[in-house]
C-alpha cells in the first residue's frame, strides 16, 4: 500500500503558459545540490540559467563560508578557535540558525545540540580524523567525557541583539545538523526574489517545493526510506506534494561504521556521549521550513521513536519515523501533524 501527504493549503498561483521546467545541480557541503524550476528559454547555458547557477552557487558558498566546520577560516571555525573568555561577532545571516538551533537545544534536554562539535570529531565524524582513516579507533570513555566537558550550549550567552556569542574555551559549534535545511531555505527564497516562484529546492536529500509544475503539478517527491534487510519486505512508498513545503530525512544508514560489532551512525546523542542505538532506522520530517525539518529530524533520531513522537506531537511536528525491529523488520510510526498530511 503506498500513502500520499498533501498540503492543508494550495496557493493559486499557476506558471505561465508554455513555460516548462530547467534544472541545474552542482557540488556543496560534501554534498550535491540540485534545482528543478519552471522558466523560460532551453538548456543549461540560456541567459536564465546561468544566472541561476551564478545565484545558488553564490548562496551556498556563503552559508560555507559561515557555518562550515570543515572550511578552515569560516566564521564557525573562527569562533571555535577562539581564545577562552572572547566574544566572537558572527554574522547576523546566522542568527536565525543560532536562535532555532538554541531553541531546539533547550526543548529538547539537549538532545539536540548545535555545541556537540568535539563529540562529532571524537567519534571521526568531523573534519580530523575521520571513521574512514586508516587505524581510526572510536574514543574510549575518558575522551568521550573530556568531549561532554566542552559541549555546554548554555554557556554561550548568544545575543541575538548585538551577534556575539562567548566563546568559554574549547566549545566546539557544529551546525552540520542544520544547516544544510538552512541552505535550502535561503536558495529557494532567492530564486524567488529573482522572479523565479515555482522551483524545487534540494541539498542533499533536504527539499523545498514551491508553486507548480507548468502541468499544473505539485512538486511530487517520495520520501526516502531506509534500505530493507535482506528477505524483509520494503517499506510502503509515501509520495509527498511539496507545495509550499520543505521534507528533511535524518537516517542511522547514510554515514555510519561498525565498530565490536556494534552500529556507529553519526548522529550522536549528547547527553551520554555515545552514537544512537535506539533502533530508529530514519525520521522524516515535513514543515514549512527547511531549516526546521532539518533541526527537527535530527533532534527526534536522538531521542528515539517513544520520547520522539511524544516531543513532535507536543509541538505539532508532522514526523514519520522508521524503526529497525529486533527481527529486521522495518515499522512506521506516524506523528498526529504528518497523519493529518496523510488524510
Ligand atoms: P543530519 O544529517 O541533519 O541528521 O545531521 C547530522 C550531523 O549533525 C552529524 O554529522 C553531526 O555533524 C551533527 N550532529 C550529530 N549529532 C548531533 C546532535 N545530537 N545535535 C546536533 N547535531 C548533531
Ligand atoms: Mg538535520
Amino acid at each position: 500500500m503506498n500513502r500520499v501527504l498533501v498540503p492543508w493549503q494550495m496557493d493559486s498561483a499557476v506558471p505561465p503558459l508554455g513555460a516548462q521546467v530547467l534544472q541545474l545541480d552542482g557540488q556543496t557541503m560534501g554534498t550535491t545540490w540540485q534545482v528543478r524550476w519552471v522558466g523560460q528559454g532551453s538548456g543549461q547555458h540560456s541567459q536564465q540559467a546561468q544566472a541561476v547557477r551564478t545565484a545558488v552557487q553564490g548562496v551556498l558558498d556563503l552559508v560555507v563560508e559561515q557555518m562550515s566546520t570543515w572550511l578552515p577560516g569560516s566564521d564557525l571555525d573562527r569562533f571555535n578557535r577562539a581564545s577562552a573568555g572572547s566574544r566572537q561577532v558572527l554574522p547576523e545571516a546566522m542568527a536565525d540558525v543560532l536562535d532555532a538551533a538554541l531553541w531546539l537545544a533547550q526543548v529538547s534536554g539537549g538532545a539536540f545540540n548545535p555545541a556537540a562539535g568535539a563529540l562529532v570529531n571524537a567519534w571521526g565524524f568531523g573534519p580530523s580524523p575521520r571513521y574512514t582513516d586508516p587505524g581510526f579507533a572510536p574514543p574510549d570513555s575518558e575522551a568521550v567525557q573530556a568531549a561532554l566537558a566542552r559541549q555546554d550550549w548554555r554557556s554561550l550567552r548568544w545575543d541575538r541583539a548585538s551577534c556575539q556569542a562567548l566563546q568559554p574555551g574549547g566549545v566546539w559549534l557544529d551546525l552540520s545538523a542544520i544547516a544544510k535545511g538552512h541552505a535550502v531555505d535561503l536558495v529557494s527564497r532567492r530564486l524567488a526574489a529573482m522572479g523565479i516562484g515555482h522551483s524545487l529546492v534540494e541539498v542533499g536529500g533536504e527539499l523545498r517545493g514551491q508553486g507548480l509544475r507548468p502541468d499544473g503539478q505539485p512538486w511530487w517527491v517520495d520520501l526516502e526510506t531506509p534500505p530493507p534487510q535482506s528477505a524483509q519486505p520494503p517499506l510502503p512508498t509515501t509520495r509527498l506534494a511539496l507545495h509550499g513545503l520543505c521534507v528533511a530525512t535524518s537516517g542511522d544508514y547514510r554515514r555510519v561504521y561498525t565498530h565490536d560489532g556494534q552500529r556507529r551512525p553519526h548522529t550522536l546523542d549528547p547527553r551520554h556521549g555515545q552514537p544512537v542505538s535506539h533502533g530508529l532506522a530514519s525520521v522524516s520530517v515535513v514543515h514549512t521550513e527547511c531549516l526546521w525539518a532539518d533541526a527537527w529530524s535530527t533532534a527526534l533520531t536522538v531521542l528515539g521513536l517513544q520520547d520522539g513522537l511524544a516531543l513532535a506531537s507536543a509541538h505539532g511536528v508532522a514526523a514519520l519515523f522508521v524503526q529497525r525491529e529486533a527481527d529486521g523488520r522495518l515499522t512506521e510510526t506516524l506523528s498526529p501533524a504528518m497523519e493529518a498530511l496523510a488524510e
